[in-house]
């Protein structure tokens, strides 16, 4: 199977500090691949090297078999990887659909795309609250409207943070759903940094964090 992720010795150090120590990882295309393990443990740090968040020390990455550097990363991050956060990063004073939009101003090559977006958000459950201010949302509500958003450009990687970090049960289940959908469907691959037991049974792979090594006997 084609991988769309290969880190070959990945390591980050902030400081003296030791926060991700040589890590291999290869995720396939249209996997869901689920990182957990306990607070501290380099989760974070690892999902934002994924999504050139942030800079690895030391170490190679390969995005769809192309080495990233500097003069691709940028154009890789807006128009292949979506991101999805526990506190869903939405501008309060724009509506859903501005929100939503918000990545076609960052994107030179493609335009925006009415039909996708009206045909998502239906599947989403906000299509009757695009016009709304999101400061006036519930939690539910942003987090399904971040998740549109990470999908507007058709990305080929969804990279989510804790995304069900501040929901209940039942909105817990919607995302799940809809990480079901956006894979299935979609056919978009999906690495998920949570601590919910609920996604494991979609998942193709699970990998534990310790200390900023991936445990192997977990
Ligand atoms: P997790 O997401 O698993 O809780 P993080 O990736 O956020 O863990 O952090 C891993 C370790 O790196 C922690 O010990 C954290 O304090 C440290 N760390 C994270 N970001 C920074 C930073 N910008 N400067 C210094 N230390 C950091
Ligand atoms: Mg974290």
């Amino acid at each position: 199977m084609n991988n769309i992720v290969k880190l070959n010795n990945i390591s980050k150090y902030y400081g003296d500090f030791c926060a991700l120590d040589n890590i291999n990882l290869e995720v396939n295309s249209e996997d869901i691949l689920l990182i957990k393990g306990k607070s501290g443990s380099g989760k974070t740090t690892l999902l934002n090297i994924l999504g050139f968040l942030d800079e690895p020390t030391s170490g190679g990455y390969l995005f769809e078999n192309e080495l990233i550097n500097k003069n691709n990363y940028s154009i890789i991050r807006n128009e292949k990887i979506g991101f999805i956060f526990q506190n869903y990063n939405l501008i309060k004073g724009l509506s859903c659909l501005e929100n939503i939009k918000l990545p076609y101003l960052y994107s030179k090559s493609i335009n925006s795309n009415n039909d996708f977006i009206i045909e998502l958000s239906k599947k989403l459950d906000i299509y009757n609250i695009l016009d709304k201010d999101v400061k006036n949302l519930s939690g539910g509500e942003q987090q399904r409207v971040s998740i549109c958003r990470a999908l507007s450009l058709k990305p080929k990687l969804i990279l989510a943070d804790e995304p069900t970090g501040n929901l209940d049960p039942i909105n817990k289940n919607k995302i799940k759903d809809i990480f079901k959908y956006i894979n299935n469907e979609l056919k978009i691959t999906i690495i998920v940094v949570t601590h919910d037991d609920l996604f494991d049974d979609i998942a193709d792979k699970i990998i534990y964090l310790k200390e900023g090594i991936i445990d192997e006997n977990t």
